[in-house]
């Protein structure tokens, strides 16, 4: 049996980065960038128009009131999209639009509802008398030329995807998904909607492992529930090798009889890095690699192979794709948090702001077997090994479920 700090540097490595491939924007939600977006062009490109109005020179407006209107001449229109190349004089004006370019020779607009309004009329009264430069969006007063916009690394979302359609980026370069193959073992293992017989339960570790291998970004290439057969397994496994980055298997790979995971893993010319880590849940975690292929061993229990696919899996996941990880955070508990003398223990918990402070504790089942104990639940909670409990008032890791809010 290895550390958990041990098992995470054997792990960082054997860990590699996929290749990058370029894939149309309307395609990148959810992938990771591998490049840096740079701006092209300033932004605005242009001094435009914020408001609907008429671009004038300000000093046309001087003496312009509501009593005292100002008369111009209107020489053109400017719209979004279809700028005008007139120049215009003294005393004129033209009618420019949200968005549309601001014609040579004008330096300020006036807002519509300061005037007598649009109209093919020759002329407008202005009310208001306006400043140099009113309601103009100044060529770059965004975003210069070269700006770095968002470092690659990132995980490309609303917030993203805006700004790179901003800049015109019709394509990125973002990480190629892991693939992944996932299996359960386990003859008592029968799918949700089946009737069960005696002695059987219902596969419920693929669904999570699904959900949480493409949440992470992945797609998913085989997943299969396993009878406890070792032909059965070699030839999934065999296949398994040949199209996937990584595999991901949930019970199997204890002591038990019938646990023929990690046999036919190294029968199959996978090299063991290693197969019990000081953790629990989920003591006997298996570790190997075949060539470029990273293998996962979970346990079986529902809770063991959740917590173990986040705490093991997940980052291998996000670090193979180049994604920059986030910073552990840590809270204060509570309520006790039942630490072990040797091992690493995890729970699901529960984190809320309290007063400014993040304050946790862990959802109120403990049984790795209890995986309702995931309700509720918006992280794990991580403690190393130590004598007795910990307290409420200490600090304990968190690991935010990222799909989770903070409430
Ligand atoms: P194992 O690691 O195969 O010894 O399994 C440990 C426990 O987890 C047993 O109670 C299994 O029935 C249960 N288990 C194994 N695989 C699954 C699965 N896919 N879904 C739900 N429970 C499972
Ligand atoms: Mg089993």
């Amino acid at each position: 049996m290895i550390s958990l700090k041990q098992a995470k540097s054997i792990i960082s490595e054997n860990i590699f980065i996929l290749k990058d491939e370029k894939v149309n924007i309307k395609q990148s939600v959810g992938r990771i960038l591998r490049e840096n977006i740079v701006a092209s062009f300033p932004s605005p490109r242009f001094d435009n128009s914020a408001m609907d109005g008429f671009a004038v020179r300000a000093g046309d407006t001087k003496n312009a009131t509501a009593d005292k209107p100002t008369e111009l001449k209107i020489v053109d229109i400017s719209s979004a999209g279809t700028p005008s190349d007139i120049t215009i004089g003294l005393g004129e004006c033209i009618q420019c639009m949200t968005g549309a370019e601001i014609p040579k020779g004008a330096d300020s607009i006036v807002m519509v509802e300061d005037t007598s309004g649009f109209s093919d009329n020759s002329h407008v009264k202005v009310m208001i008398s306006v400043p140099h430069g009113a309601h103009i969006r100044k060529k770059g007063e965004e975003i210069n030329i070269d700006d770095l916009l968002i470092k690659k690394g990132t995980r490309i979302t609303a917030n993203e995807l805006g700004t790179c359609a901003t800049f015109g980026y019709g394509k990125l370069s973002v990480s190629k998904k892991p693939k992944i193959s996932i299996f359960g073992t386990g003859n008592e293992l029968v799918e949700p909607g089946e009737k069960l017989a005696k002695g059987q339960i219902y596969n419920s570790n693929l669904y999570v492992f699904k959900d949480l291998a493409e949440k992470a970004g992945s797609k998913i290439e085989m997943s299969e529930v396993i009878k406890d057969d070792k032909d059965s397994l070699k030839s999934f496994l065999s296949e398994a090798l040949e199209v996937s980055d990584v595999i991901i298997s949930s019970g199997g790979v204890s002591m038990g009889r019938y646990d023929y995971v990690r046999d036919v893993f190294i029968d199959l010319g996978v090299k063991e890095h290693f197969w019990k880590v000081a953790q629990k849940p989920g003591k006997p975690l298996f570790f190997g690699t075949k060539e470029n292929k990273l293998i996962f061993g979970l346990p079986g229990n529902p809770v063991s192979s959740f917590i173990g696919f986040m705490e093991w899996v997940w980052p291998v996941l996000i670090t193979m794709m180049g994604e920059k990880s986030e910073k552990s955070i840590y809270g204060i508990l509570d309520e006790p948090f039942p630490r072990e003398r040797t091992k690493h223990r995890f729970l699901f918990g529960r984190a809320k702001y309290k007063n400014g402070k993040l304050v946790c504790r862990p959802t109120n089942r403990i049984g790795s077997h209890m995986l309702t104990s995931a309700l509720g639940a918006n992280c794990i909670l991580g403690s190393d090994p130590g004598e007795g409990s910990l307290n409420p008032g200490d600090l304990i890791k968190v690991n935010l479920l990222p799909w989770k809010n903070i409430q």
